[in-house]
């Protein structure tokens, strides 16, 4: 049987970062990628947008790995010219009791390192953004918009010049903990089984039936999966926005938004339904809910101007009604098997803050070969 240093399942925009930065360090990385090609899944299904890190409580791991996630990629996108805009965004207060929320926001981003959020007032909103409507709103100038394909393209083209290698068509199908490594049985058009030293599992929405495969990795160790969808609607005719605007955000969610893509289009989105299956179809009747949301803050939606554009599917670990948990970074230590790091939950920002999940998954790796627990 083929030995590997280490294979990192899934080429979505974690998988990818993960992959160039263990390249980087000079170790021998395989990704295999069950699609045939990269980022077919959430990472071309979310905003684009690059989190500022305002939302997460603070000392989280999701708060520092977006903020340092955000730092790296105004750097790293400037460097590989990864199409990108600085534009910053609104987050609008639409009734006089959201004000104190705006203030409690700014306070928390404050202690998560986010200190150039600023109030404004609705007469600053007129003059910025005409088209919004509010009582005051918050500007967060270092959230920006990305093209997270290229940025994906980019991550690849580094992974590869440093010796790691694609495998595409090549779906983990199950495996097993041994002495010497874990076993990874492939599919496709041509089967065959690896031992890896070292395996990441970055499968996403996918990566509970991965580890529920590998025999010998414990069940209990493993988080359910909850899947909630995200709708968009893209607004036909000419947008008025300068930059993103969003409403204050739910217990769940961050509300329904204005994002901007690199090319210029207008998209709301996305909401939240709790599904079983991965379906993308947006549903046309989610329309009205959508009108009632963005009419709030901007009151000159025009009738008939939605248009069902695309959704995708945040892989939570938490159901309906439960907090929200940071995101599960799961190595040696929690289950038990050397080699083996499990990311689960990578929901938003996992975008942003891809470049730091995977500095903590090659500091997680050294750690664990310091400790002894590496094959
Ligand atoms: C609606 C929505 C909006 C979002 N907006 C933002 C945002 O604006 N900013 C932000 O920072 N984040 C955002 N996110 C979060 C971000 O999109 C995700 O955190 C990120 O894309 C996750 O990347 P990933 O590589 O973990 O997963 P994925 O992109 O899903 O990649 C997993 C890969 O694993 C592969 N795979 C699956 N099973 C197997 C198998 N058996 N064998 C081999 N390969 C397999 C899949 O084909 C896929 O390519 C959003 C998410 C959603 C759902």
């Amino acid at each position: 049987m083929e030995r590997v240093d280490c294979i990192v399942i899934g080429a979505g925009v974690v998988g990818l970062a993960v992959a160039r930065r263990l390249a980087i360090a000079g170790r021998e990385v395989i990704v295999l990628e069950a699609a045939d090609t990269i980022g077919t899944e959430t990472s071309s299904r979310n905003s684009e947008v690059i989190h500022a890190g305002i939302y997460y409580p603070p000392g989280s791991f999701k708060a520092r790995a977006c903020v340092e996630g955000k730092r790296f990629l105004y750097d790293y996108c400037a460097e590989h010219g990864v199409p990108h805009r600085n534009c910053g965004k609104l987050i609008v207060a639409c009734a006089w009791d959201e004000i104190a929320k705006l203030h409690a926001l700014k306070e928390q981003a404050a202690k998560s390192g986010v200190g150039d959020l600023r109030m404004l007032s609705s007469q600053d909103v007129s003059g910025m953004e005409p088209a919004v409507r509010c009582v005051a709103a918050m500007l967060s100038p270092s959230t920006g918009i990305i093209d997270s394909h290229l940025l994906m393209l980019a991550y690849q083209g580094d992974a590869e010049a440093h010796g790691a290698m694609l495998a595409f068509l090549s779906p983990v199908q199950g495996g097993a903990v041994r002495d010497d490594g874990i076993r990874l049985d492939v599919g496709g058009a041509e089967p065959m089984s690896l031992v890896a030293r070292t395996v990441i599992n970055s499968a996403g929405l996918h990566a509970q039936n991965i580890a529920t495969a590998i025999k010998g990795l414990r069940p209990a160790s493993i988080p359910p999966r909850h899947l909630a969808k995200g709708s968009y609607f893209s607004m036909s005719g000419r947008q008025p926005f300068g930059c993103l605007v969003y409403p204050m955000p739910g217990p769940a969610v961050l509300g329904v938004h204005v994002t901007l893509d690199m090319g210029g289009q207008c998209k709301f989105g996305p909401d939240l339904e709790w599904v079983e299956a991965l379906d993308y179809e947006v549903d046309p009747a989610r329309a009205d809910k959508f009108y009632a949301a963005v009419r709030t803050y901007y009151p000159d939606l025009a009738d008939n101007a939605l248009v069902p554009a695309y959704a995708g599917i945040r892989p939570k670990i938490h159901g309906p009604g439960e907090p929200q948990p940071d995101f599960m970074i799961q190595g040696p230590e929690a289950h038990g098997v050397p080699g083996l790091i499990n990311l689960f939950g990578i929901e938003s920002p996992g975008l942003t803050a891809s470049p730091a999940i995977a500095e903590e998954v090659a500091r997680r790796l050294n750690r664990s070969f310091e400790k002894g627990q590496g094959p």
